[in-house]
């Protein structure tokens, strides 16, 4: 375990305001709205109506039980707002159709080998055996992939097998199918929602068993509600910049994870003697070009970092001055580890005048002429008429950028690249000289709550802690990818998630 925190210490960072507020505010403790509570109780409630509390409700509402879905913001559907929505299945109905022959198996020794075997084994297995069961109910409620897919991805390190799908809306085309199928059961009384209501403590019986929870609403005001079972499914930390510091050790770059990704459902579990792991898994990506140095900020441009889209024609140093990896690698993954280990996650790409003129646009969607404009703009653009002068500008080591810039021109020149790259047309020695600075950053969470193969919570020790689950990104980015990225292994998980949870795994 990472000693840069304690459970004690988490605890305080991140639920010291409302449990304080939850004690001053105690006595004017409100009932729920007495038409909403069922004959004999809630079966589930769920905190979170998001990615895998959506359909949690819906399928457990196929089982006539009765789910109460609490959500802080002031709409359903949490993450898949933002969400990119790629998903990962094996054993598709779609894949037969078009020919692909695919297994969970095949899937999950892919997850293996990509994360090189720093998955949890059996969190992995229950989500991509039960992954295609999840995409065909999708397909079969009306998602529509995009055309040609599924595909073995590019963005992250590929599959061996084409299992990768998403639609032209992202993650609002999965979270517009799931608000819609919701809507039955919520009519038929099976599932209710109350949005707007943060919940900060769980409530339990003499025994541990966690019997309920208490909520603030809107007003203020706040609840009480117990039912046979509290799952947990309020999704990630990486929206709690203090959280993010003290897990990661880093501050948390970007703005770009849902707003409600506040780690509650850390605070909740920690409180209950939960156990938190995989914060060791943590990742980031190759690095992006920022707003600004606020932090967090948002996204400004992404760099063409995918040399089967177009080969690097510059170099990319760290804050040394110094190249760290083959810039024209075909491993996404080899890249993102590699920046990983570099001072702050942070990358320079560095070119000439020859180069800027010469080269297709080292910025995904930006013109030539966008490129130029930025250096007159944007604080992490850089001209110079020399070398050292740039790496002062920029906040290189200028001693460490001239010799790899010298060294890097030898390779030009005797097809001898110390790092072996093969792609390199032109040297860099046309003054001005450029940079642009880039940022690794994340949006998912790696740490995350300790469940069994049902999905309940584990205490430090091991043991169950009774009535209490968990599903979704709040199980850990860490638990189901490892230490890698591999292509729709949040999205899909968290809905297979709380499908199982909704058909079987809750008790009702
Ligand atoms: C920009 C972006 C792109 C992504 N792209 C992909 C992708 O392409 N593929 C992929 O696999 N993953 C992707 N992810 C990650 C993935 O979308 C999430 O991991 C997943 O959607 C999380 O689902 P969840 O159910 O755990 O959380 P959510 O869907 O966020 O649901 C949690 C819900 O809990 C609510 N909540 C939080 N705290 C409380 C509280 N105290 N009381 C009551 N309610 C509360 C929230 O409002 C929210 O509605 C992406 C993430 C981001 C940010």
């Amino acid at each position: 375990m990472d000693t840069r925190w304690s459970r004690r210490s988490l605890i305080q960072a991140v639920g010291a305001t409302a449990i304080t507020s939850a004690t001053a505010a105690a006595p004017v403790l409100g009932a729920p709205d007495p038409r909403r509570v069922p004959r004999g109780g809630w079966d589930a409630i769920v905190v979170g109506a998001g990615t895998a509390g959506l359909p949690l409700a819906i399928f457990a509402a196929q089982r006539k039980a009765k789910v109460l879905l609490l959500d802080i913001a002031d709409t359903t559907g949490g993450t898949l707002h933002v969400s990119t929505g790629q998903m990962s299945a094996a054993g598709t109905r779609l894949q037969q159709a078009r020919g692909i022959s695919d297994t969970a198996q095949e899937h999950y020794d892919d997850l293996q080998r990509i994360s090189r075997g720093t998955i949890d084994p059996m969190l992995a297995r229950l989500a991509v055996f039960n992954a295609a069961d999840t995409f065909d109910w999708l397909m079969a409620r009306g998602f529509e992939p995009l055309p040609g897919q599924p595909v073995n991805g590019e963005a992250h390190e590929p599959y061996s097998k084409p299992r990768y799908y998403w639609a032209a809306e992202g993650g609002r085309a999965i979270m517009k199918l799931l608000q819609r199928e919701v809507q039955a059961p919520v009519e038929r009384g099976l599932v209710s929602i109350l949005l707007k209501h943060d919940v900060f403590e769980l409530l339990h019986a003499r025994d541990g068993r966690v019997r309920g929870l208490r909520a603030r609403d809107d007003t203020g005001t706040l609840r009480e509600f117990t039912g046979r079972s509290v799952v947990l499914a309020t999704g990630g930390y990486t929206a709690a910049p203090a959280l993010y510091q003290r897990l990661t050790g880093r501050p948390q770059y970007i703005n770009m994870p849902y707003r409600h990704s506040q780690g509650r459902g850390i605070e909740l579990g920690l409180a209950a003697g939960a156990r938190l792991r995989g914060i060791e898994n943590y990742m980031a990506n190759y690095g992006l070009v920022l707003a600004s140095d606020d932090q967090p900020t948002s996204l400004f441009a992404r760099p063409q970092d995918f040399p089967q889209r177009r080969q690097p024609w510059e170099i990319h140093v760290n804050a040394e001055g110094r190249r760290f990896v083959r810039e024209d690698i075909p491993s996404v993954d080899a890249r993102e580890q590699s920046l990983l280990y570099q001072t702050q996650g942070r990358r320079w790409i560095v070119f000439d005048q020859a180069i800027l003129d010469a080269a297709p646009p080292v910025l995904q969607g930006f013109t030539p002429e966008d490129i130029r404009g930025a250096f007159d703009l944007h604080p992490w653009f850089k001209r110079a008429d020399s070398i050292g002068e740039l790496a002062r500008a920029a906040g290189i080591d200028p001693a460490g950028l001239e010799s790899t810039v010298t060294m890097f021109n030898y390779g030009v020149r005797t097809g001898n690249d110390p790092l072996g790259r093969q792609h390199h047309p032109l040297p860099i020695a046309k003054p001005p000289f450029y940079s642009i600075k880039t940022q690794a950053t994340s949006v998912t969470s790696a740490a995350g709550l300790a469940v069994d193969e049902s999905l309940r919570v584990l205490h430090e020790d091991g043991s169950v802690i009774p009535g209490l689950y968990a599903a979704g990104e709040l199980l850990g980015a860490g638990a189901l990818q490892g230490k890698a990225f591999s292509g729709g292994m949040m999205v899909t998980p968290s809905l297979t998630f709380g499908r199982l949870l909704g058909s079987r795994l809750l008790p009702t």
